[in-house]
């Protein structure tokens, strides 16, 4: 079984394009934040606060468990699907390969808004989109050769979908670099 990380800032399209790369490949899709949420994967000091802050270690514990099959619940045939982990945080786990969803941050602020963020939100996560940090922190953990940049700006999340399952199957090279938001800043 090969694990994918699907990563990016909020609102580049993570949750979207995973059901879709679903519909087209023999993969499970896991949504971590759901999990994170779910199975209280979060620092004990952090437990009351707003925003979710993840404990890494128990969500690398949690995803070893639910490979292993012990807390997905999953048939045989299943269990030995590829997964497709979709989050923020999914580039710092231990996965395979590491694709990263970009998007302009006056493109990603429209859509954040759209979903009732708050503007503090909107302008950090534009900000962190511009200075490139997920794509940083991937390719240090992970290599170039196992990272897979993806812009969505002005793209259809079927387009979008297309490129993944690409990367995921190996029918594009790994590829970093392709977008450059830094004017933005
Ligand atoms: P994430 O999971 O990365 O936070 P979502 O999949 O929830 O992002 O998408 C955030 C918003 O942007 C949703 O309203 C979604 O419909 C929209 N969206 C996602 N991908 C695209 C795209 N390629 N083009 C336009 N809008 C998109």
């Amino acid at each position: 079984m090969s694990t994918v990380a699907l990563t990016g800032t909020p609102g580049t399209g993570k949750t979207t394009v995973s059901e879709l790369v679903a519909d087209r490949l023999e993969i499970e899709v896991v949504h971590l934040n759901d999990a994170i949420r779910e199975a209280a994967l979060v620092s004990e000091r952090d437990v009351d606060r707003d925003s979710l802050i993840a404990d890494l270690d128990a969500v690398e514990a949690w995803l070893d468990d639910y490979r292993a099959g012990e807390s997905g619940d999953l048939g045989t045939d299943e269990r030995d699907r590829d997964l497709l982990v979709e989050s923020h945080l999914a580039h710092l786990l231990d996965v395979d390969r590491v694709v990263v969803l970009r998007c302009h941050p006056e493109t990603l602020k429209p859509r954040l808004r759209a979903r009732g963020e708050s503007e503090a939100s909107v302008a950090e996560n534009a900000e962190s989109e511009a200075l490139d940090g997920i794509l940083a922190t991937a390719v240090d953990r992970h290599g170039e050769a196992s990272v897979w940049e993806v812009d969505t700006t002005d793209r259809t999340p079927e387009a979008v979908a297309d490129d993944v399952a690409a990367a995921i199957e190996g029918r594009i090279d790994p590829r970093v670099g392709v977008v450059d938001f830094i004017e933005y800043l």
